[in-house]
């Protein structure tokens, strides 16, 4: 491609345009750095501002809530894979995630965006102790109407195990409803063996309950993903329990950040890589 300020190395008038509109190339580019290109803002808008964000969670919720009481009266449902053979006597129970799925935190993906940074822990951790996160749209009528049909609701979550107090506080404060008599707020590294992987902490509740229904804002809120998938291979992982979405597992959306982010970022963080670009590489034409 042509330089524009070699266009025509015979007039100086055209050499004078053309270096006119490489300052102008420039003032543009300069503008949009101003800017601070950072590629949650459309993102997060949708997530804030947008009424088919709302609609989306409401209508899982509403397809969650009217499948309850068949999976309720059956004592053969039971949706988490780590259960085992003798559940049919167990106590019915509900497993949900919580960012993006109970808690919205958006206005912290607002906030990050605004302050010119990537996820920074501390940043997060204050967010939380903040205890200033609203409700995903129709997570709290679900959980409450579960929990008027007599069912356990257990919170999955990997927010750290020290952050527990202020995260009760929260699903408190937007009006969750919260057993005392047992521990049913399942953080990361709470319990050894409680990792990144939800698996052991689903088959900890699965050794105590029949497990109605699943809900989440990540495919790892459901089943275990191996740390190296792609997202092909997230899509396949996905495909092979198609039975299952919609029937006792139920997906929110979270466009802002997750599992499908890593695995386009996976081993790719490397400095001279920007994610745009990286990102860039993996838009499919057709
Ligand atoms: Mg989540």
């Amino acid at each position: 491609m042509r330089n524009p300020i070699e266009f025509d190395s015979n007039s100086r008038t055209c050499r004078s345009a053309g270096a006119v509109m490489a300052l102008a190339m420039l003032w543009v580019a300069g503008g949009c750095a101003a800017l601070h290109h950072d590629e949650r803002l459309h993102s997060t808008l949708w997530v804030q501002t947008s009424a088919e964000y709302a609609i989306s969670t409401e209508q899982v919720y509403s397809m969650a809530i009217q499948g309850l009481a068949a999976a309720l009266e059956d004592p053969d449902w039971n949706v988490v894979l780590e259960r085992n053979d003798q559940d049919r006597e167990l106590p019915p129970a509900i497993i949900v995630d919580i960012d993006e799925t109970i808690l919205n935190n958006a206005g912290h993906a607002a906030r990050s965006i605004i302050a010119r940074k990537g996820f920074v822990a501390e940043f997060w951790r204050a967010w939380v102790r903040e205890v200033a996160a609203p409700a995903v749209p129709g997570a709290v009528d679900y959980l409450r109407y579960a929990q008027a049909m007599g069912i356990t609701v257990f919170f999955i979550s990997n927010r750290l195990a020290d952050l527990e107090e202020p995260t009760r506080e929260n699903l408190e404060a937007v009006g969750c409803p919260l057993r005392t008599d047992i521990d049913v707020v399942l953080l990361r590294e709470e319990k050894p063996g409680w990792g990144v992987d939800k698996s052991a902490r689903r088959a900890w509740v699965a050794e105590r309950f029949r497990v109605l229904q699943i809900i989440g804002d990540d495919l790892r809120d459901f089943v275990h993903v191996p740390e190296d998938s792609d997202e092909g291979a997230r899509v396949e992982i996905a495909l092979s329990h198609h039975r299952r979405w919609g029937e006792g597992w139920y997906m929110l959306p979270n466009p802002i950040y997750g599992g499908w982010e890593e695995a386009l970022m996976k081993g790719e963080y490397a400095e001279h890589v920007s994610p745009l670009e990286r990102k860039f590489k993996h838009l499919q034409t057709q």
